[in-house]
């Protein structure tokens, strides 16, 4: 009896597991474009037409490879609306007995598989570097699961940048000569742009007619939408952008929200290109004396480190993850988020950025987006949901643990050592939005205090009791206490009264 061979958005690589394991004479691809999908969240528009237009390619592909390829479109009559609900129609037009499926990204997905009255094998998703079993393993009797040391591991596992059995010029991490201020170049290389082809623009049309009303730009849409164009971005980066891109790793720029950058992450969590192969040619480049060592075990880093990492938190940690509080935080999300106006230039840059590009860079969604939430008690849960709506490449297995734990502490420390909070020193050293920004970035207090001077104080305040003992943050509760107590007071309070003001609805 035939098999039906699920792929899903978000793997489309030849070799995934479930194609690897089927058999194209006999058994049926099944692929689906469903609203159950595309609006389980009010994902940004340009993030549903790369998924939708990236899929029609890789669908012709299969099919020119000799596949038997069943493809439902969004507008398609007799769409069931679901995967599980297209599963089961074409079980019934086929006769299929069985479901062969690689295991989603995502908990409520898997669940909704291991729910169907047809027999499923779920197969390990082998693109990624660390399987679930070594990541437990790893885990397994540790009292801290520290990124720094699971990346030595990876570093060991893939041999990358290793030479003779230790990490290449003798340091496993380079850090230190990374995240330096930029300033404005005409000459710094801009990512390539790829003009939509004819299944692109189909594409554009529906989810414009569709999901007009996300939050989010459609147009200019200008990302690659299948294998050969993500492999040019990937060339791009590595010729252009990686040699300076440990240095400017952590800098903000108002005129330019990609600096060295590589926007590689949609091709990656889709599967138009492998974390091996991307680091590979990193490693080449930096062999080749094409980029610095920095840069590239920076960069490398990112992916077999911090990415193979969050995976294999999510998966450890199961889906009581996501819904975590440890710091009970409970405020709405402010309008602001979603393109109100605001007078804080770093946030109206960062979510201005996101709005029109679905992207922005790790210290834009960390230090600005991200700092503002947890200073300002903002409920995790709906932080994670925005993240999750709003960027390209946001899927559940790499926003979550980076959203919850990294970015929030809402998972109590389990990621961060300590929470990624920050005054509005570290965004004036890192960017230039403090010069265009109607608050002033080095008054403490007063109405032109920027936000995040007052809230920071707000912020360790409220959490003394959990934060004091940690001797990162220690020296912080010190400075505190050297303070002027009248300064204290008047801190905290308007600290409050901009809270207060910001719940309101005022524009803050
Ligand atoms: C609150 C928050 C939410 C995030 N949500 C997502 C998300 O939904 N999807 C996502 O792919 N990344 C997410 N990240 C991580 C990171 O911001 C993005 O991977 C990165 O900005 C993608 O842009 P780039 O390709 O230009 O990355 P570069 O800065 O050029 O880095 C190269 C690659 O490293 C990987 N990488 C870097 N940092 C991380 C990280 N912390 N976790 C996982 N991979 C990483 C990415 O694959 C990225 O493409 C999030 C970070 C934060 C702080
Ligand atoms: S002054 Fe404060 S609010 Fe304004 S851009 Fe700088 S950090 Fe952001």
């Amino acid at each position: 009896m035939s098999r039906l061979v699920l792929v899903l958005g978000d793997q489309l690589t030849l070799t995934v597991a479930a194609l690897r394991g089927a058999d194209r004479a006999q058994d049926l691809v099944v692929m689906a474009e469903v609203m159950g999908e595309a609006a389980s969240v009010a994902h940004h528009p340009q993030k549903i037409a790369l998924i939708f237009a990236a899929m029609r390619k890789f669908a012709a592909r299969l099919r020119a490879e000799g596949w038997q390829v069943a493809y439902t479109r969004l507008d398609d009559p007799e769409s069931s609306g679901s995967i599980g609900g297209e599963l089961l129609r074409r079980a019934a037009e086929t006769e299929a007995g069985e479901v062969l499926a690689t295991i989603p990204g995502e908990w409520r997905l898997i669940e909704a598989l291991e729910a169907l009255p047809l027999p499923v094998t779920l197969l390990p998703d082998d693109r990624f570097l660390c399987s679930r079993a070594e990541f437990e393993d790893w885990a397994r009797d540790r009292k801290q699961l520290r990124m720094e040391y699971f990346y030595r591991e990876m570093r060991r596992k893939t041999g990358l940048l290793m030479q003779a059995g230790g990490p290449e010029g003798a340091q496993w991490n380079y850090d230190a000569e990374n995240r330096r201020p930029a300033a404005p170049d005409l000459f710094r290389a801009k990512p390539p742009r790829f003009e939509p082809d004819a299944v692109t623009e189909e594409v554009l049309d529906l989810v414009e007619a569709r999901f007009g009303g996300n939050f989010g730009r459609l147009r200019p849409f200008g990302w690659a939408t299948d294998r050969e164009g993500a492999l040019r971005a990937l060339e791009h980066f590595i010729a252009e952008a990686l040699p300076r891109f440990g240095a400017e790793q952590d800098a903000m720029l108002r005129g330019d929200p990609t600096l060295s950058h590589a926007l590689i992450s949609p091709y990656l969590n889709l599967g138009l290109l492998a974390p091996l192969e991307v680091c590979q040619r990193a490693e080449a480049a930096w062999r080749a004396g094409a980029a610095p060592l920095n840069a590239v075990e920076g960069f490398i880093r990112q992916i077999i480190g911090w990415r193979e990492y969050v995976r294999g938190i999510y998966f450890l940690e199961g889906p009581g993850y996501t819904p975590r509080n440890a710091l009970e935080h409970r405020r709405a999300l402010p309008p602001l988020y979603w393109g109100a106006e605001t007078r804080m230039a770093c946030l109206s840059h960062a979510v201005g950025q996101t709005r029109d590009m679905a992207y922005a860079h790790h210290i834009q969604r960390l230090m600005v987006t991200g700092n503002f939430a947890l200073l300002a008690g903002i409920d995790p849960h709906q932080v994670h949901q925005w993240y999750l709506e709003v960027y390209i490449d946001a899927y559940e297995w790499v926003e979550a643990p980076n959203t919850i734990g990294m970015s929030q502490f809402a998972d109590g420390g389990l990621v961060a050592s300590k929470p990624y909070v920050s005054s509005g020193n570290y965004i004036n050293g890192m960017s230039d939005y403090c010069k265009g920004c109607s608050y002033s970035v080095t008054a403490k207090q007063g109405p032109a205090a920027c936000p995040f001077n007052l809230l920071y104080w707000h912020f360790l305040l409220r959490h003394r009791a959990r934060f004091e003992r940690n001797p990162r943050m220690g020296p912080v509760y010190r400075t505190w206490e050297k303070m002027e107590s009248g300064k204290r007071e008047t801190v905290l309070a308007e600290a409050e009264a901009f809270l207060a003001r910001m719940e309101a609805g005022e524009t803050v």
